[in-house]
């Protein structure tokens, strides 16, 4: 494909997805026939509603008295001066209720139900993030909830399945196959095939069928807007990068939305794992090929008959097999660079962020932050804005086990801060 720089990209968003749903040959909708109405009837509505002055002020009131937005933007002076002369800026989605990006497009999807007339909100959820989101969504606009959930991650992940219920969520197992995300995807698209005259399907991802990538995109651009306003007023400048991790990649395409127009180099951030081998990692985009999953095409780790491969990530939310259409895009023509991070350097920079700045980030974020600061060693001068998509209380229980307080991780640097 024919490669971009920043300059290709005024006017961008409101230029891709096509009308079919394309960021070039990625993306589309792949359906089957008795789904394609209902997806066009979210199509439609979205078209019209998103323009509406209306459904934009009700939407920015919700961000600003409910969700705590504008989220700020945090200089990290201590914690840059210990790597050299970059400086580190953090976008800080942590202090977004409930602790991450996810409710930026679960509000905006519980909204457009609210508009569409509909009385439910049907998801599947992996980890239980996206499920918490969009509970958390239904109970503020008194929608019902039913979400579909592999019942061997109900097992896994039992808090956040009490704090679903909590919220007044109907948790549904999903007890065939694997018992995992992929089954509860399928469960979930059967429920909305019966119910969509009055339930909405709500996905956690710019992934789907088309268009959920340009919705949820639509959604999360506001983290990548704030970002660049607030750092220009910081600093009188752009950042020289920017960064975020990608697991299905809707925190770093609100936050790439934001700049991709503007002369900064964009870093997506794909968790490498264990290693390079098939199932110790979910690097779609450096190992994966061309393929469908979910009804859309992208990058996909798949076998040689086209069936997803086993991923593996010490973060629970960026293991998924396939990407965004939109970054299968971006990464061919070149205007955004992914690079890898795996479990031991993310879980490296999850510690130094705690021990030096007083932040304890998700471990998914701490991708994104671990290669910030690989950047800030690797580079004399400028700066880079990572988006901190969510905060480690998720995890702290988890990480203790397996790796204490973390001194193995920070002893050496402690030496040198002396
Ligand atoms: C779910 C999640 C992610 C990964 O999802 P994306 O769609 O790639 O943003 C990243 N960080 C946190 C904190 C999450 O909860």
């Amino acid at each position: 494909m024919e490669k971009k720089t920043y300059k290709d990209f005024d006017n961008y968003l409101k230029r891709y997805p096509d009308k079919n749903g394309y960021f070039g040959e990625y993306g589309g909708q792949f359906l089957p026939p008795e789904l394609i109405p209902a997806f066009k009837e979210i199509d439609d509505a979205y078209e019209e509603i998103c323009h509406s002055s209306q459904f934009i002020s009700e939407l920015r009131r919700i961000r600003k008295e409910f969700q705590g937005r504008p989220t700020p933007v945090y200089h990290c002076e201590r914690l840059s001066r210990m790597l050299g002369k970059v400086q580190i800026y953090l976008k800080r989605e942590d202090l977004n209720h409930t602790g991450a990006h996810k409710l930026n497009h679960c509000m905006g999807e519980g909204l457009l139900a609210k508009y569409m007339g509909k009385k439910k909100i049907i998801a599947e959820t992996g980890a239980g993030q996206h499920g918490v989101a969009l509970a958390t969504a239904a109970a503020y606009f008194g929608l019902e909830c039913d979400i579909y959930m592999g019942e061997v991650d109900i097992a896994k992940q039992h808090p956040n399945v009490i704090r679903m219920k909590m919220l007044g969520a109907r948790v549904i197992p999903v007890t065939h196959g694997l018992k995992t995300l992929k089954e509860a995807v399928d469960a979930a698209f059967d429920a909305y095939l019966k119910e969509y005259k009055d339930a909405i399907y709500c996905i956690g991802s710019v992934v789907g069928p088309h268009p959920f990538p340009k919705i949820v995109r639509d959604f999360q651009s506001v983290v990548g807007f704030e970002a660049r306003e607030q750092f220009l007023e910081m600093t009188g400048i752009l950042p020289d990068a920017v960064t975020a991790c990608v697991g299905g990649g809707s925190n770093s395409m609100g936050m790439f939305a934001g700049f991709l127009s503007d002369p900064v180099d964009i870093y997506g951030v794909e968790p490498l794992g264990r290693g390079s081998a098939i199932g110790d990692h979910a690097a779609s985009l450096a190992y994966g090929k061309k393929g469908i999953l979910h009804g859309f095409e992208s990058y996909l780790l798949q076998d040689e008959n086209g069936e997803p491969l086993p991923v593996y990530s010490i973060a629970s939310g960026l293991d998924y097999p396939s990407v965004g259409p939109e970054h299968a895009y971006l990464h061919d023509c070149g205007r955004v660079n992914y690079v890898s991070v795996d479990d031991e350097e993310a879980m490296k920079a999850f510690f130094m962020l705690s021990r030096y700045e007083g932040i304890i980030p998700a471990i998914e974020s701490s991708h994104a932050l671990a290669y910030a600061m690989r950047y800030a060693k690797e580079h004399d001068t400028g700066s880079i804005l990572v988006c901190l998509s969510g905060r480690g209380d998720k995890d702290i229980d988890y990480v203790y086990e397996k790796y204490g307080t973390g001194e193995c991780f920070i002893s050496d640097l402690q030496k040198s801060d002396k």
